[in-house]
C-alpha cells in the first residue's frame, strides 16, 4: 500500500477543473510495450493555452511533469510516473496544407502514420523513410525518427515549443538533428532526463512541450506520389517479414557506428533469450517483446543481459534507443498488467 502524500493533487484538480484529467492513469495501455504503472495525474491538452497553464500549475505545485506522445520509444516502470503526464489531442493534433502542397502544419500530437501517408500523397520523397513508424510528431521530432531512407529531421523547417512564459520557436538548425538525436533530448525537453539512472525516479519540472512543427518539402511533385508510394509500401511489406508481430518499443537500442545491433545481439546467441516475460525475438534481434504480462523489470533484465553479453562477445556497448522513465523501484501491482 502506498504511503507517498498525494494532496497536491488536490489543488491542481480545483485548478484544472475545466481540464481533460484522469487519477491514477493506467499508462501500460497507452504504451505499444503494453507495460507502465499509472500516472498520478494524466492531463490531456487541447491547445497552446492548455499546455501553459499545466506547466505554470505544475510549477506551482513543484511536481514533476511528463509529455506522452504515442509511447512507442518508451519503456515505463512498472511503478508509474510520478507528478503529471501530459498528452496532447484536438487541435494540437491537427494537419494543414499549405503552399500547394510544399509546407505541413502539423501539431505534435498528430499520428506520425498519418504526417507519413499526407506527405507521401504529395510526392515527398523523404517521407518514404518515415513509413511504418508509429507514435506522433512530437515524439517523431525528438527521436528523429525514421530510416535510413529519410528522417523527418531532414524536412522540419521549425519546431514550436510552449513554456511556461510562452511561446519558443526553433528552426532547422537549432534543432541540431541527428542519428535517433535532437537538441531536444536535452534535459528538461518532455520532463525526463535521457541519462536518467533507472533505479532512480528522475524526472523533473519540464521546461519545454512541443506542440507544432512546420515542414517543408522543395522536392515534392504530386506526380510522383504514385511512384514513392509504390517503394513505400514495398519497404512497409520488408518490414513485416522482418519485424515481430508482438508487443514492443521497436528498436531497443541504437545501431553502434558501422554495424546493427540486431547483428550483435544474434551473434551473441541471444535471439529468445526470455527473462520473465520479456524476450529478445527470435524475428528480429534488437526487438525486445512482450509475451503477454511482462513487467519493465522483465525487460530490464533482458536488456542488462544482452549488454553484457554483446560487450563480452563482441566489445561493443549498446546503447538504449527507448526511453525508460518513471518508478522502476516498485514492482508492477498484482492485475495492473495488460
Ligand atoms: C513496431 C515499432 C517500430 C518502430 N520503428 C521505428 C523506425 O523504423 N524508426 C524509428 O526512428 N523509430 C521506430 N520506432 C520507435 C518509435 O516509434 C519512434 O521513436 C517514435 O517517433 C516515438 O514517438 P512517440 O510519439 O511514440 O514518442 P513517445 O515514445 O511517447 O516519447 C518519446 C520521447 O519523446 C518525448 N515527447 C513526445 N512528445 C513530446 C512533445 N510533444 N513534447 C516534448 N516531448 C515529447 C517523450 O517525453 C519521450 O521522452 C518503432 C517503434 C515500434 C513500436
Amino acid at each position: 500500500m502506498s504511503t507517498r502524500d498525494l494532496s497536491w493533487r488536490d489543488g491542481l484538480l480545483e485548478l484544472w477543473s475545466d481540464l481533460e484529467v484522469e487519477v491514477d492513469a493506467p499508462l501500460s495501455r497507452r504504451t505499444t510495450f503494453g507495460i507502465g504503472g499509472p500516472a498520478d495525474l494524466l492531463v490531456t491538452a487541447h491547445d497552446d493555452d492548455t499546455v501553459r497553464r499545466v506547466l505554470q500549475g505544475v510549477e506551482l505545485s513543484a511536481q514533476p511533469v511528463f509529455v506522452l506522445g504515442g509511447g512507442s520509444n518508451l519503456l515505463v516502470g512498472d511503478g508509474g510516473i510520478r507528478g503529471v503526464v501530459l498528452t496532447l489531442a484536438g487541435g494540437l493534433a491537427e494537419l494543414h496544407i499549405e503552399d500547394g502542397g510544399q509546407r505541413l502544419v502539423v501539431g505534435c500530437g498528430c499520428t506520425y502514420p498519418r504526417l507519413t501517408r499526407t506527405a507521401l500523397d504529395l510526392g515527398w520523397p523523404g517521407a518514404v523513410g518515415w513509413m511504418g513508424t508509429p507514435g506522433q510528431v512530437g515524439g517523431a521530432v525528438i527521436m528523429n525518427a525514421g530510416s535510413r531512407f529519410g528522417e523527418i529531421g531532414d524536412d522540419v523547417a521549425t519546431v514550436e515549443a510552449v513554456a511556461a512564459t510562452g511561446l519558443v520557436a526553433f528552426d532547422h538548425d537549432a534543432c541540431a538533428f541527428g542519428y535517433r538525436t535532437s537538441m531536444f533530448q536535452q534535459r528538461g525537453v518532455g520532463g525526463a532526463r535521457v541519462d536518467a539512472s533507472i533505479s532512480s525516479v528522475d524526472q523533473q519540472v519540464s521546461r519545454l512541450v512541443l506542440t507544432r512543427v512546420i515542414l517543408k518539402c522543395d522536392k515534392s511533385s504530386t506526380e510522383n506520389a504514385r511512384e514513392l508510394d509504390a517503394t513505400a509500401k514495398d519497404l512497409l511489406a520488408r518490414r513485416h517479414r522482418s519485424q515481430p508481430k508482438l508487443r514492443s518499443a521497436g528498436s531497443l537500442f541504437k545501431n553502434p557506428p558501422g554495424d546493427a545491433a540486431g547483428r550483435l545481439i544474434e551473434a551473441a546467441g541471444l535471439k529468445g533469450f526470455t527473462m520473465g516475460h520479456a524476450q529478445v525475438s527470435p524475428v528480429h534481434a534488437n526487438f525486445v517483446v512482450n509475451l503477454g504480462g511482462a513487467s519493465a523489470r522483465d525487460v530490464v533484465a533482458v536488456a542488462d543481459h544482452v549488454q553484457a553479453t554483446v560487450q563480452a562477445h563482441s566489445g561493443v556497448t549498446l546503447e538504449w534507443e527507448v526511453r525508460r522513465v518513471g518508478d522502476f523501484s516498485t514492482p508492477a501491482a498484482a492485475g495492473a498488467l495488460a
